[in-house]
């Protein structure tokens, strides 16, 4: 596969060839790159004959239980101490290591970052962030030549379900000829397209199809910006604990929209009302700026933060700032209305 278009720094590479003992971190909220990433980081570092933990902040969530060692991912009470080097994978800020990352044990370890978001902080001591890839996980496709891994099934299942996620199965405006080409390596290393997509993006639980229907009879448009929002009233309703990245794709869709917004609300951690805020933006478009400025990050097509407040709070705050950045994008980067 050609690799060139994309250079592994090498430090990086020269750390991880290095290590003996390896910790693979993803970030909280996981999606189909953050599991697909982190377990293929493992099975890539076990393949060279190291030994490689994954660990996660949140239980693993049921439909990604049929990727290759997703029974083995550790949460926060169960990582070890000895570990001589920490991989963070598919996260553009330390914070959303959640509470998996220790400083008390972890902080003399050297940590290490692979990530695609444009957003990232370069929080490890050495990083390699490369927003031109669609998915952590095409990273890692990148990375195996470097590292002389010959791919396997278990491997290619992980890293093509990362790449399927994080581009809706090749729809993204970021699926590029290099995307393509990753896909089909792992396709050709043994890696089941069809099941990826059908445990992933082609199933969902009736509660969501509940869900949906409560949230969505209440969606609103204003000025090119649309958005709903999701009460913890509601998901209880639908017995359902949210995954919004599938209503976004429906939100994304809306001819009369160029910027979408998902308000999901939260309980903090010492019980204050907190939001989590979702945001899809059409090609030409930016929500990636607007979420790093609410303390957040992301890409420019979609990114994220979560905002303390009511939900009323944060819509009435947020929905304006969106209405805006439109505007001034509008007027100032030459992207055009989507319709
Ligand atoms: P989603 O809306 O699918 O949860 O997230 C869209 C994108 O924004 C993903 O790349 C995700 O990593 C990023 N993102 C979502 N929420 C947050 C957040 O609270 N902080 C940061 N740094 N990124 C976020
Ligand atoms: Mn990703």
């Amino acid at each position: 596969m050609k690799t060139g278009t994309f250079t592994v720094p090498t430090d990086l590479l020269t750390r991880i060839k290095a290590a003996q003992n390896i910790l693979c971190i993803s970030h909280v909220n996981a999606d189909g790159d953050a599991y697909g990433s982190v377990l293929g980081m493992v099975w890539m570092l076990r393949s060279l004959g190291k030994r490689a933990t994954a660990a996660m902040p949140d239980p693993v969530l049921p439909d990604f239980g049929f990727l290759p060692g997703a029974g083995e991912i550790v949460g926060p009470d169960d990582t070890a101490d000895d570990y001589d080097l920490i991989i963070c994978l598919d996260m553009s800020s330390a914070d959303r290591m959640g509470a998996v990352y220790d400083e008390p044990r972890f902080g003399a370890i050297p940590l290490v970052v692979i990530d695609h978001h444009i957003t990232n902080t370069n929080f490890g001591v050495a990083n390699w962030v490369e927003p031109r890839c669609a998915a952590t996980a095409q990273m890692l496709v990148v990375l195996s030549g470097p590292l002389g891994i010959e791919v396997d099934t278990r491997l290619a299942q992980c890293l093509l379900t990362g790449i399927v996620t994080d581009t809706l199965c090749f729809r993204t405006s970021n699926t590029t000829p290099e995307v393509l080409e990753a896909a089909m390596c792992m396709q050709r290393a043994g890696a089941d397209l069809s099941d990826i997509v059908r445990q992933t993006l082609n199933r969902m639980p009736f509660s969501t199809l509940h869900l949906w229907s409560r949230v969505l009879a209440d969606a609103h448009l204003d000025q090119g910006v649309t958005w709903v929002t999701v009460s913890q009233a509601q998901l209880r309703q639908a017995g359902h604990e949210g995954d919004d990245s599938r209503l976004n794709s429906i939100l994304s869709s809306i001819n009369e929209a160029d910027m979408s917004a998902i308000f999901t609300e939260k309980l903090g951690a010492n019980g204050s009302p907190a939001v989590e805020c979702s945001f899809r933006a059409k090609p030409g478009f930016n929500v990636g700026e607007l979420a790093f400025q609410l303390g957040g990050g992301g890409h420019a097509p979609a990114s994220g933060c979560t905002i303390a407040g009511t939900l009323d709070d944060v819509v009435g705050s947020v929905v304006p700032m969106l209405v805006a950045e439109r505007r001034r994008q509008l007027a100032h980067t030459g992207a055009t209305p989507q319709h």
